[in-house]
């Protein structure tokens, strides 16, 4: 029953904003209210209704996908120009329409279909609605995190000298799968020697050697839902100046995973980690922010950055995951996924954090 739920949210938000419909054409807002995965369609929110349009490719998987509380409309053609001639926004003044994502083309091709609604951009009001997960949602993150646990245990032995990265990033997403996992939540990260020190290398055909810290950033999807894993690892001894760093980061997300709890202000759970990495010294080697939400999106709201307005509540789900990156020598980023439930933090990730010296 998330689904009804989710609309019912959804048209008590429209309304609060004077708008009487919404039309989504983004793939994660129609997977979010409908549970369709398809790439092609446009849903309109409106009254009682919810009515997705879609190619005839989709007929059977929508068929399957579609929750309780949407219909499925399959059409040929301009999907806006069907959804005018199907009059599906009658008796509406004003409606909303995701100008965060919908393209210029198709913005006017809804002005077109509708010339006598006016459209109003809702900007982030369902990343909002979605940063509040139920908890079917919460147990889907949970079995991803779980997954991407078991995985990192397994691979441990794998990262030796000689290995490359892509080796390891291969056996991360071989072992996903093989555990029960859709696929990977994005491409393994696998980052070696200096290499660490770039938060987002992608893996390369680099060798593992002998006195390298190892970053490995992994996640996997169970029912759409993502999970968010990072641990550093160090093959051989690694020079003091390096585990330094590794304690510091570790000590920083503590810190952090301290202050999360229902009501605090994102800014502050950032602040708290950037806190501890500047009296180390090494404030302006910690480039990124400090975590995102998790959900059927990898990166989602909350935001947990300096800047960010948003005040965290019971139903998020976010990452922790700060960071030390030294040019041209490595770098450390440590990251957990967590909840915010019964307005506490709840750490899913298990996986041990000490520096593991393999
Ligand atoms: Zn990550
Ligand atoms: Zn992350």
């Amino acid at each position: 029953m998330r689904p009804p739920s989710r609309l019912v949210r959804l048209r008590a938000a429209l309304t609060g904003r004077g708008l009487d419909a919404l039309v989504v054409g983004s793939s994660a807002g129609m997977r979010y209210l409908t549970g369709f995965t398809g790439s092609h369609g446009l849903l309109i929110v409106r009254g009682d209704a919810a009515e997705l349009l879609t190619d005839a490719r989709y007929a059977v998987q929508a068929g399957q996908e579609m929750q309780e509380g949407a219909r499925c409309v399959i059409v040929a053609g301009s999907l806006p120009e069907a959804a005018g001639n199907l009059r599906l926004l009658r008796g509406c003044a004003r409606s909303g329409f995701e100008d965060e994502e919908i393209s210029l083309r198709d913005h006017r091709a809804l002005k077109k279909a509708f010339p006598r609604i006016r459209f109003r951009g809702i900007g982030g009001l369902l990343q909002g609605l979605s940063a509040v997960k139920d908890s079917g949602e919460i147990g889907a993150i949970a079995e991803a995190a779980g997954i991407s646990d078991r995985v990192f245990a397994d691979i441990l032995p794998l990262v030796r000298p000689g290995v490359t990265e892509l080796d390891l990033a291969a056996e991360i997403a071989y072992r996903h799968r093989k555990y029960g996992a859709e696929g990977d939540a994005f491409e393994p990260i696998v980052a070696a020697g200096e290499r660490s020190a770039m938060p987002h290398a992608k893996a390369s055909r680099a060798r593992i050697r002998m006195g390298d810290l190892v970053v490995l950033d992994f996640g996997c999807t169970v029912r759409g839902y993502h999970s968010d894993l990072t641990r550093t690892v160090a093959v051989g001894r690694v020079p003091a100046r390096l585990k330094r760093i590794h304690r510091i980061v570790r000590d920083a997300q503590e810190e952090a995973l301290g202050v999360v709890r229902e009501g605090a202000a994102a800014a502050d759970v950032d602040a708290a980690a950037r806190r501890v990495i500047r009296r180390e010294g090494f404030g302006r080697y910690f480039p990124h922010s400090l975590g995102h939400g998790l959900g059927l999106q990898v990166h989602e709201r909350p935001r947990l950055a300096p800047l960010s307005p948003d005040v965290l509540t019971d139903g998020n789900v976010i990452t922790v995951e700060p960071g030390i990156y030294l040019p041209g020598t490595g770098g450390v980023r440590i990251e957990d996924d967590v909840v915010v439930r019964g307005g506490t933090c709840e750490v899913l990730t298990i996986s041990p954090k000490e520096l593991i010296l393999l």
